[in-house]
C-alpha cells in the first residue's frame, strides 16, 4: 500500500548497465528511437534484425553497437539485462516476450505498457546528473512538456560542473560541515560555476572553484556583480532565458520605468527593487546617482541586475554605467534583449530590411540629452530610407519639418507602434505629412518606423 496517498505501479530506479548486454529486437523506427537513448549508456547493445535501417547500420559501422542477423536465442536473452521488443510486429514482439519470460530478463514491449515489465522514462541528460520523468504511460505529452521545461532550466554545463565538483569533494571537505559547505556548493553550481564555464570552459570553472574555496575558507564576503539585462519590449515571453535566470537570482534589481511590471514579478520576493530613470525628457534620477547606486549595491556583495527596456545597447545609456563601474573593476555582463524596433516590425508583419527596398536601417532618436536631436536629414530624406525612431513622440513636428525641408516625400509611410508587444499595443498607419496629427493622442511609449507601412495596407494598395 502506498504512503501519503500514492501507489506507484512503477518504481523508478537507475540501473547499472555498464558492460551489460542489452537486446533490441527490431530494426525500424521504434528501435531507432529506443537506441538513441540506449546509446547514451555504457551497455553493450545488440540489435536483432535481418534488415535494419541505415541509421542502425551506421551505428554498427561506428562500433557503438552490434547487429545480429539471427533471431534472439534463450541463451542470449538470459545473458541480457534488458530486452526491448521493437519489431513493430505483434508476432515477433510476442516471441521476444516469451523468450524474456523464459530467461527471467526485464522486458519492454515498445508502446505496449500492459505487456512490459518496465517503462523507459523521458530523460534530461546532464551526465552525471540525469532527470528521469515518468507518467506511468498516462500522459506522454505531459512528460515531454516537463522535459522541455527542465531542459531549459538546467544549465547546459551542469554535467561538466558536476564532474569537476565530484573531483573536488575532498578539498571542499576542508570547509566546516553543514551550512557553509552547502552554500559553497550552491554558489558553485548556480552562481560562479556556470558563468565561469560559459566564459572560459573547464579551466575557467576549475579556477572559479579554487577561488571560491579560498573565499569561503577566509570567510570572505560574497563578490558582488552587475548584469545589464535587456527586458525586451514588454511581453514577458519575449525575455531571453538568461534574463529570466538572472532576474530570479538577483538580490537587487535597478529598473527603468519603461520595464513592464509583469517582468518585475519574475524577481524573487526578497529582492530589493528600485525604479530609476524615467520616460520622455529629463530624468527622475540623475545618471550619476544611478551609477553610484549600482556601485554601492555591488560593494555590499549583491548580485545586481540593471534592467533596461528593450535592448540595453540601444538608447540605453549603457556606456555611462559601464564607464562608472570600470573604475571599480566590477564583474559584469551585458544580456541583449529584443529592441522596440524589432518587436514593432514583427507586429506590422514586415521586415526591417528588405531586398530591393532598403539594405540599411537607421536606429535614431527624436531627442537627445541636449533636446531635439539633429541628424543626417538629407540622408534620411532619401526615398529608400528606413529608420526606427525612438523617443520620437514629442519631437514629431520637428522631425517632420526637418525631413520635408530636406526634400523627403510627404507621402513617405510611417508606422507608429505604441506599447509594442503589450496587451494595449496600438498601430497607427500614417505618412510624413500627417505625422504630428496622427501621433497627438499617443500616450504610451511608441516607436516610429519611418519608411515602413503595415503589411495588409501594402496588399490593399496592390
Ligand atoms: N533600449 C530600448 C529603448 C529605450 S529608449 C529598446 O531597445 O527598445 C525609450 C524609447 O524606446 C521609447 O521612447 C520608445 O520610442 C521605445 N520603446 C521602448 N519600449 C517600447 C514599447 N513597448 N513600445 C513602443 N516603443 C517602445
Amino acid at each position: 500500500m502506498g504512503c501519503g496517498g500514492t501507489v506507484l505501479k512503477h518504481f523508478p530506479i537507475f540501473l547499472n548497465v555498464k558492460q551489460k548486454h542489452i537486446a533490441v529486437v527490431g530494426g525500424g523506427d521504434a528501435a531507432i528511437a529506443k537506441l538513441r537513448l540506449l546509446l547514451k549508456t555504457e551497455g553493450q547493445i545488440t540489435v536483432y534484425d535481418n534488415a535494419p535501417a541505415l541509421e542502425i547500420c551506421s551505428w554498427r559501422d561506428a562500433g557503438v553497437l552490434t547487429i545480429s542477423q539471427d533471431p534472439l536465442t534463450v541463451k542470449q536473452a538470459r545473458n541480457a539485462c534488458l530486452i526491448y521488443a521493437a519489431a513493430e510486429d505483434d508476432g515477433r514482439d510476442a516471441a521476444s516476450q516469451k523468450l524474456a519470460q523464459e530467461a527471467g530478463t526485464l522486458f519492454n514491449w515498445v508502446d505496449n505498457l500492459s505487456q512490459s515489465d518496465f517503462i523507459t522514462p523521458a530523460i534530461v541528460d546532464r551526465d552525471p546528473v540525469t532527470v528521469a520523468i515518468g507518467t506511468e504511460g498516462a500522459a506522454p505529452v505531459v512528460a515531454r512538456a516537463i522535459k522541455r521545461d527542465i531542459e531549459s532550466n538546467l544549465p547546459q554545463a551542469l554535467g561538466k560542473l558536476a564532474k569537476i565538483g565530484q573531483a573536488f569533494r575532498s578539498q571542499a571537505g576542508a570547509l566546516p560541515f553543514g551550512r557553509v559547505r552547502r552554500d559553497f556548493w550552491s554558489a558553485f553550481y548556480f552562481g560562479t560555476g556556470p558563468k565561469a564555464y560559459d566564459a572560459s570552459g573547464q579551466e575557467g570553472a576549475q579556477a572559479a572553484l579554487d577561488q571560491l574555496l579560498q573565499d569561503f575558507s577566509k570567510g570572505a564576503p560574497k563578490q558582488g556583480r552587475v548584469d545589464f539585462v535587456g527586458a525586451g519590449p514588454g511581453d514577458p515571453t519575449l525575455l531571453t532565458h538568461k534574463a529570466r535566470v538572472l532576474l530570479h537570482e538577483a538580490d537587487v534589481v535597478l529598473y527603468d520605468k519603461l520595464v513592464d511590471p509583469h517582468i518585475l514579478e519574475l524577481a524573487r520576493r526578497e529582492a530589493v527593487m528600485v525604479e530609476v530613470g524615467k520616460t520622455g525628457f529629463g530624468e527622475s534620477m540623475a545618471q550619476s546617482d544611478i551609477n553610484q547606486l549600482i556601485i554601492d549595491h555591488v560593494h555590499t556583495g549583491a548580485q545586481v541586475v540593471r534592467l533596461k527596456s528593450g535592448d540595453p545597447t540601444v538608447f540605453g545609456r549603457l556606456d555611462e554605467e559601464l564607464e562608472a563601474i570600470a573604475v571599480h573593476d566590477i564583474s559584469h555582463s551585458i544580456v541583449p534583449g529584443i529592441t522596440a524596433a524589432s518587436a514593432a516590425a514583427a507586429s506590422l508583419g514586415r521586415s526591417l530590411t528588405q531586398r530591393g527596398r532598403n539594405s540599411s536601417l537607421r536606429l535614431t532618436t527624436g531627442h537627445n540629452m541636449a533636446g531635439f536631436a539633429d541628424q543626417d536629414w538629407r540622408g534620411m530624406a532619401n526615398p529608400d530610407t528606413v529608420a526606427a525612431i525612438y523617443m520620437g513622440k514629442a519631437s514629431a513636428r520637428f522631425i517632420q519639418g526637418r525631413l520635408m525641408m530636406h526634400g523627403a516625400d510627404p507621402e513617405t509611410p510611417i508606422s507608429v507602434v505604441e506599447n509594442v508587444s503589450r496587451l494595449d499595443q496600438k498601430i497607427i498607419s500614417t505618412c510624413l505629412k500627417l505625422l504630428p496629427k496622427a501621433i497627438k493622442d499617443v500616450t504610451g511609449p511608441a516607436v516610429l518606423l519611418y519608411g515602413v507601412n503595415i503589411r495588409f495596407k501594402k496588399i490593399k494598395i496592390l
